[in-house]
Protein backbone atom coordinates (compact mmCIF):
# COMPACT_ATOMS: atom_id res chain seq x y z
CA UNK A 1 0.00 0.00 0.00
CA UNK A 2 1.69 3.18 -1.29
CA UNK A 3 1.44 5.62 1.75
CA UNK A 4 1.74 9.51 0.86
CA UNK A 5 3.29 12.19 3.10
CA UNK A 6 2.10 15.58 2.07
CA UNK A 7 4.80 18.19 1.72
CA UNK A 8 3.18 20.38 4.46
CA UNK A 9 3.82 19.66 7.53
CA UNK A 10 0.94 20.96 9.51
CA UNK A 11 -1.29 19.17 6.71
CA UNK A 12 -3.93 17.72 9.30
CA UNK A 13 -3.40 13.97 7.93
CA UNK A 14 -1.47 11.70 5.43
CA UNK A 15 -3.37 10.42 2.57
CA UNK A 16 -2.97 6.97 2.00
CA UNK A 17 -3.87 6.35 -1.95
CA UNK A 18 -5.04 2.89 -2.64
CA UNK A 19 -5.42 1.52 -6.38
CA UNK A 20 -6.75 -2.02 -5.63
CA UNK A 21 -9.92 -4.03 -3.76
CA UNK A 22 -7.37 -5.42 -1.42
CA UNK A 23 -5.65 -2.23 -0.13
CA UNK A 24 -9.31 -0.73 0.13
CA UNK A 25 -10.72 -3.24 2.09
CA UNK A 26 -7.33 -3.47 4.53
CA UNK A 27 -7.28 0.28 5.31
CA UNK A 28 -11.20 0.70 5.73
CA UNK A 29 -11.05 -2.72 8.03
CA UNK A 30 -8.24 -0.91 10.00
CA UNK A 31 -10.04 1.68 10.43
CA UNK A 32 -12.77 -0.24 11.46
CA UNK A 33 -10.99 -2.00 14.23
CA UNK A 34 -10.07 1.59 15.60
CA UNK A 35 -14.09 2.26 15.73
CA UNK A 36 -14.28 4.69 13.37
CA UNK A 37 -17.20 5.64 11.15
CA UNK A 38 -16.54 5.73 7.64
CA UNK A 39 -17.85 8.25 5.39
CA UNK A 40 -17.93 7.70 1.48
CA UNK A 41 -17.74 9.74 -1.74
CA UNK A 42 -18.19 8.13 -4.92
CA UNK A 43 -16.77 10.58 -7.84
CA UNK A 44 -15.34 10.58 -11.53
CA UNK A 45 -12.32 12.56 -10.81
CA UNK A 46 -11.93 16.13 -12.30
CA UNK A 47 -12.88 17.47 -8.87
CA UNK A 48 -14.29 21.02 -8.26
CA UNK A 49 -15.83 22.57 -5.67
CA UNK A 50 -19.10 20.52 -5.86
CA UNK A 51 -17.18 17.58 -5.39
CA UNK A 52 -15.08 19.32 -2.59
CA UNK A 53 -17.85 20.28 -0.81
CA UNK A 54 -19.14 16.58 -0.29
CA UNK A 55 -15.55 15.44 1.19
CA UNK A 56 -16.33 18.45 3.66
CA UNK A 57 -19.13 16.91 4.48
CA UNK A 58 -17.78 13.77 4.92
CA UNK A 59 -15.20 15.10 6.81
CA UNK A 60 -17.55 16.73 9.55
CA UNK A 61 -19.57 14.14 9.90
CA UNK A 62 -17.45 11.01 9.42
CA UNK A 63 -14.14 9.64 11.36
CA UNK A 64 -13.05 8.24 8.57
CA UNK A 65 -13.77 9.67 4.81
CA UNK A 66 -12.73 7.34 1.79
CA UNK A 67 -13.03 9.30 -1.85
CA UNK A 68 -12.91 7.33 -4.79
CA UNK A 69 -11.99 8.69 -7.60
CA UNK A 70 -13.27 6.17 -11.32
CA UNK A 71 -13.99 6.88 -14.67
CA UNK A 72 -16.94 4.23 -14.68
CA UNK A 73 -17.26 3.21 -18.31
CA UNK A 74 -20.23 1.46 -17.84
CA UNK A 75 -22.73 4.66 -17.29
CA UNK A 76 -21.41 5.88 -20.18
CA UNK A 77 -23.01 5.57 -23.99
CA UNK A 78 -21.88 4.13 -26.98
CA UNK A 79 -21.55 7.68 -28.22
CA UNK A 80 -20.50 9.67 -25.04
CA UNK A 81 -17.38 11.14 -23.89
CA UNK A 82 -15.58 8.39 -22.04
CA UNK A 83 -12.98 8.51 -23.61
CA UNK A 84 -12.35 12.32 -23.41
CA UNK A 85 -13.98 13.15 -19.91
CA UNK A 86 -11.04 15.28 -17.85
CA UNK A 87 -8.86 13.38 -15.93
CA UNK A 88 -6.65 15.87 -13.26
CA UNK A 89 -5.97 12.99 -10.99
CA UNK A 90 -2.58 14.85 -9.27
CA UNK A 91 -4.88 17.89 -8.56
CA UNK A 92 -8.05 15.54 -7.38
CA UNK A 93 -4.97 14.22 -4.80
CA UNK A 94 -3.90 17.32 -3.86
CA UNK A 95 -7.83 18.97 -3.35
CA UNK A 96 -8.51 15.68 -1.31
CA UNK A 97 -5.37 15.66 0.94
CA UNK A 98 -5.88 19.56 1.66
CA UNK A 99 -9.47 18.65 3.00
CA UNK A 100 -8.03 16.21 4.88
CA UNK A 101 -9.43 12.62 3.15
CA UNK A 102 -7.92 9.71 4.82
CA UNK A 103 -8.27 7.36 1.80
CA UNK A 104 -8.13 7.94 -2.03
CA UNK A 105 -9.57 5.16 -4.05
CA UNK A 106 -8.17 5.32 -7.72
CA UNK A 107 -8.60 1.94 -9.30
CA UNK A 108 -7.94 0.83 -12.75
CA UNK A 109 -10.39 0.11 -14.93
CA UNK A 110 -9.82 -3.67 -15.18
CA UNK A 111 -9.70 -3.96 -10.84
CA UNK A 112 -13.39 -2.92 -10.85
CA UNK A 113 -14.43 -5.09 -14.24
CA UNK A 114 -12.83 -7.53 -14.81
CA UNK A 115 -12.74 -9.66 -17.79
CA UNK A 116 -15.74 -12.15 -16.81
CA UNK A 117 -18.10 -9.40 -15.19
CA UNK A 118 -21.43 -10.09 -15.50
CA UNK A 119 -23.66 -8.37 -13.18
CA UNK A 120 -25.11 -5.82 -13.61
CA UNK A 121 -27.73 -3.92 -11.17
CA UNK A 122 -31.39 -2.84 -12.55
CA UNK A 123 -33.17 -0.18 -10.72
CA UNK A 124 -36.87 0.60 -12.41
CA UNK A 125 -39.07 3.45 -11.25
CA UNK A 126 -37.30 6.83 -10.60
CA UNK A 127 -34.37 5.48 -13.25
CA UNK A 128 -37.00 5.32 -15.56
CA UNK A 129 -37.90 9.03 -17.01
CA UNK A 130 -35.57 11.68 -17.78
CA UNK A 131 -32.06 10.94 -17.78
CA UNK A 132 -33.14 7.10 -17.70
CA UNK A 133 -34.74 7.73 -21.30
CA UNK A 134 -32.59 9.96 -22.44
CA UNK A 135 -29.50 7.60 -21.33
CA UNK A 136 -30.44 4.09 -21.82
CA UNK A 137 -27.99 2.00 -19.72
CA UNK A 138 -26.51 5.28 -17.67
CA UNK A 139 -28.34 4.27 -14.48
CA UNK A 140 -27.68 0.50 -14.75
CA UNK A 141 -23.98 1.49 -15.02
CA UNK A 142 -24.49 3.67 -11.87
CA UNK A 143 -26.15 1.61 -9.53
CA UNK A 144 -23.91 -1.31 -10.62
CA UNK A 145 -20.68 0.81 -9.83
CA UNK A 146 -22.46 2.39 -6.27
CA UNK A 147 -23.26 -0.57 -5.03
CA UNK A 148 -19.78 -1.90 -5.58
CA UNK A 149 -18.47 0.94 -4.23
CA UNK A 150 -20.53 0.34 -0.92
CA UNK A 151 -20.02 -3.41 -0.63
CA UNK A 152 -16.00 -2.73 -0.64
CA UNK A 153 -15.89 0.86 1.64
CA UNK A 154 -18.84 -0.14 3.96
CA UNK A 155 -19.33 2.94 4.51
CA UNK A 156 -21.86 4.71 7.25
CA UNK A 157 -22.77 6.72 5.26
CA UNK A 158 -22.08 8.23 1.56
CA UNK A 159 -22.43 11.68 -0.29
CA UNK A 160 -23.90 12.42 -3.26
CA UNK A 161 -25.10 15.91 -4.92
CA UNK A 162 -28.18 17.35 -5.89
CA UNK A 163 -27.04 18.29 -8.77
CA UNK A 164 -27.49 14.76 -10.19
CA UNK A 165 -31.05 14.62 -8.67
CA UNK A 166 -32.33 11.61 -10.42
CA UNK A 167 -29.17 9.79 -9.22
CA UNK A 168 -29.57 10.12 -5.96
CA UNK A 169 -33.26 9.23 -5.97
CA UNK A 170 -31.76 5.64 -7.68
CA UNK A 171 -29.01 5.23 -5.29
CA UNK A 172 -31.80 5.64 -2.55
CA UNK A 173 -34.15 3.23 -4.24
CA UNK A 174 -31.26 0.72 -3.92
CA UNK A 175 -29.87 1.08 -0.96
CA UNK A 176 -34.07 0.94 0.49
CA UNK A 177 -34.91 -2.08 -1.63
CA UNK A 178 -31.57 -3.91 -1.30
CA UNK A 179 -31.55 -2.91 2.48
CA UNK A 180 -28.12 -1.63 2.68
CA UNK A 181 -27.10 -0.73 5.77
CA UNK A 182 -25.82 3.02 4.41
CA UNK A 183 -26.97 6.37 5.27
CA UNK A 184 -27.46 8.52 1.43
CA UNK A 185 -26.30 12.14 2.26
CA UNK A 186 -27.27 14.30 -0.34
CA UNK A 187 -25.72 18.21 -0.40
CA UNK A 188 -26.82 21.06 -2.53
CA UNK A 189 -25.50 21.92 -5.44
CA UNK A 190 -22.81 24.21 -5.73
CA UNK A 191 -22.53 26.76 -8.46
CA UNK A 192 -20.04 29.15 -10.21
CA UNK A 193 -20.81 32.71 -8.62
CA UNK A 194 -22.98 33.32 -11.77
CA UNK A 195 -24.87 30.45 -11.14
CA UNK A 196 -24.10 27.57 -13.33
CA UNK A 197 -24.07 24.33 -11.60
CA UNK A 198 -20.45 23.33 -11.06
CA UNK A 199 -19.73 20.20 -13.15
CA UNK A 200 -16.68 18.84 -14.69
CA UNK A 201 -17.83 18.83 -18.16
CA UNK A 202 -17.96 22.47 -17.91
CA UNK A 203 -14.52 23.03 -18.88
CA UNK A 204 -15.54 22.14 -22.63
CA UNK A 205 -17.79 25.40 -23.16
CA UNK A 206 -16.32 27.64 -25.46
CA UNK A 207 -16.70 31.29 -24.62
CA UNK A 208 -20.42 31.76 -25.95
CA UNK A 209 -21.29 28.13 -25.00
CA UNK A 210 -19.79 29.06 -21.62
CA UNK A 211 -22.34 32.52 -21.54
CA UNK A 212 -25.36 30.79 -22.97
CA UNK A 213 -25.33 27.43 -20.85
CA UNK A 214 -26.44 29.90 -18.32
CA UNK A 215 -29.66 29.77 -19.79
CA UNK A 216 -30.36 26.47 -17.22
CA UNK A 217 -29.58 28.33 -14.41
CA UNK A 218 -31.46 31.34 -15.20
CA UNK A 219 -34.70 29.23 -16.44
CA UNK A 220 -35.03 27.67 -12.60
CA UNK A 221 -34.80 30.47 -11.31
CA UNK A 222 -37.70 31.81 -13.36
CA UNK A 223 -39.38 29.00 -12.05
CA UNK A 224 -38.83 29.52 -8.47
CA UNK A 225 -40.03 33.40 -8.74
CA UNK A 226 -43.48 32.11 -10.67
CA UNK A 227 -43.58 29.81 -8.13
CA UNK A 228 -43.31 32.23 -5.46
CA UNK A 229 -45.82 34.26 -7.19
CA UNK A 230 -48.30 31.94 -6.51
CA UNK A 231 -47.72 29.76 -9.76
CA UNK A 232 -48.83 26.44 -9.65
CA UNK A 233 -49.72 25.12 -12.95
CA UNK A 234 -46.79 22.92 -14.19
CA UNK A 235 -47.43 23.32 -17.97
CA UNK A 236 -47.69 27.45 -17.01
CA UNK A 237 -44.22 27.26 -15.30
CA UNK A 238 -42.44 25.11 -17.77
CA UNK A 239 -43.57 26.97 -20.59
CA UNK A 240 -42.59 30.67 -18.95
CA UNK A 241 -38.99 28.54 -18.17
CA UNK A 242 -39.08 27.01 -21.95
CA UNK A 243 -39.27 30.83 -23.75
CA UNK A 244 -35.46 31.65 -22.03
CA UNK A 245 -34.14 29.11 -24.28
CA UNK A 246 -34.97 30.83 -27.64
CA UNK A 247 -32.81 33.60 -26.76
CA UNK A 248 -30.06 30.67 -26.43
CA UNK A 249 -29.06 29.35 -29.95
CA UNK A 250 -26.31 27.68 -28.83
CA UNK A 251 -28.58 25.64 -26.26
CA UNK A 252 -30.57 22.71 -27.44
CA UNK A 253 -32.88 21.77 -24.96
CA UNK A 254 -33.72 18.02 -24.41
CA UNK A 255 -36.16 18.26 -21.41
CA UNK A 256 -37.59 20.33 -18.86
CA UNK A 257 -39.89 18.57 -16.59
CA UNK A 258 -41.64 19.88 -13.82
CA UNK A 259 -41.98 16.55 -11.47
CA UNK A 260 -42.95 14.23 -8.45
CA UNK A 261 -39.77 14.96 -6.37
CA UNK A 262 -40.07 11.61 -5.29
CA UNK A 263 -41.04 9.44 -8.53
CA UNK A 264 -40.07 11.97 -11.13
CA UNK A 265 -43.79 11.56 -12.66
CA UNK A 266 -44.83 14.26 -14.56
CA UNK A 267 -47.33 16.29 -12.52
CA UNK A 268 -50.09 18.89 -13.02
CA UNK A 269 -50.52 21.32 -10.76
CA UNK A 270 -47.32 21.43 -7.94
CA UNK A 271 -49.62 20.88 -4.59
CA UNK A 272 -46.63 21.49 -1.79
CA UNK A 273 -43.34 19.98 -3.58
CA UNK A 274 -42.15 19.35 -7.03
CA UNK A 275 -38.99 18.95 -9.01
CA UNK A 276 -37.64 20.96 -12.01
CA UNK A 277 -35.26 19.01 -13.85
CA UNK A 278 -33.33 20.09 -17.06
CA UNK A 279 -30.94 18.72 -19.25
CA UNK A 280 -29.86 20.55 -22.28
CA UNK A 281 -27.26 20.05 -25.34
CA UNK A 282 -24.62 23.20 -25.45
CA UNK A 283 -22.85 22.56 -28.33
CA UNK A 284 -21.16 18.93 -27.90
CA UNK A 285 -21.39 19.23 -24.32
CA UNK A 286 -24.42 17.60 -22.17
CA UNK A 287 -25.97 19.70 -19.01
CA UNK A 288 -28.13 19.27 -16.70
CA UNK A 289 -29.42 21.06 -13.63
CA UNK A 290 -32.48 20.77 -10.89
CA UNK A 291 -34.22 23.33 -8.31
CA UNK A 292 -36.77 22.11 -5.80
CA UNK A 293 -39.56 23.96 -6.04
CA UNK A 294 -41.18 24.07 -1.81
CA UNK A 295 -44.17 25.86 -0.20
P1 LIG B 1 -19.21 13.01 -10.77
O1 LIG B 1 -17.75 13.07 -10.55
O2 LIG B 1 -19.73 13.96 -11.79
O3 LIG B 1 -19.70 11.59 -10.95
O4 LIG B 1 -19.88 13.51 -9.41
C1 LIG B 1 -19.54 12.91 -8.19
C2 LIG B 1 -20.47 13.43 -7.13
O5 LIG B 1 -20.32 14.85 -7.02
C3 LIG B 1 -21.95 13.16 -7.43
O6 LIG B 1 -22.62 12.82 -6.23
C4 LIG B 1 -22.41 14.49 -7.94
O7 LIG B 1 -23.80 14.71 -7.76
C5 LIG B 1 -21.61 15.44 -7.10
N1 LIG B 1 -21.53 16.75 -7.74
C6 LIG B 1 -21.18 17.02 -9.02
N2 LIG B 1 -21.30 18.34 -9.28
C7 LIG B 1 -21.76 18.91 -8.14
C8 LIG B 1 -22.09 20.25 -7.76
N3 LIG B 1 -21.99 21.28 -8.62
N4 LIG B 1 -22.53 20.47 -6.50
C9 LIG B 1 -22.64 19.44 -5.62
N5 LIG B 1 -22.34 18.16 -5.91
C10 LIG B 1 -21.91 17.90 -7.15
Amino acid sequence: MQATQTDEPQAPSALQIASNVSELRAAVAAARTQGKSIGLVPTMGALHAGHLSLIEASRRECDYTVVTIFVNPTQFGPSEDFERYPRTLDADLAGIRRLGAELAFVPATSELYRPQHATFIEVHGPAEPLEGQRRPGHFRGVATIVLKLFNLAAPDRAYFGQKDYQQTLVVRRMVADLDLPIEVRVCPTVREPDGLAMSSRNVYLGPAERQQALTLYRSLQQGAELFAAGERNAETLATEMRKLYEAAPLVRLEYLAVADPETLAPIARVSSRAVIAVAAQVGKTRLIDNYLLES
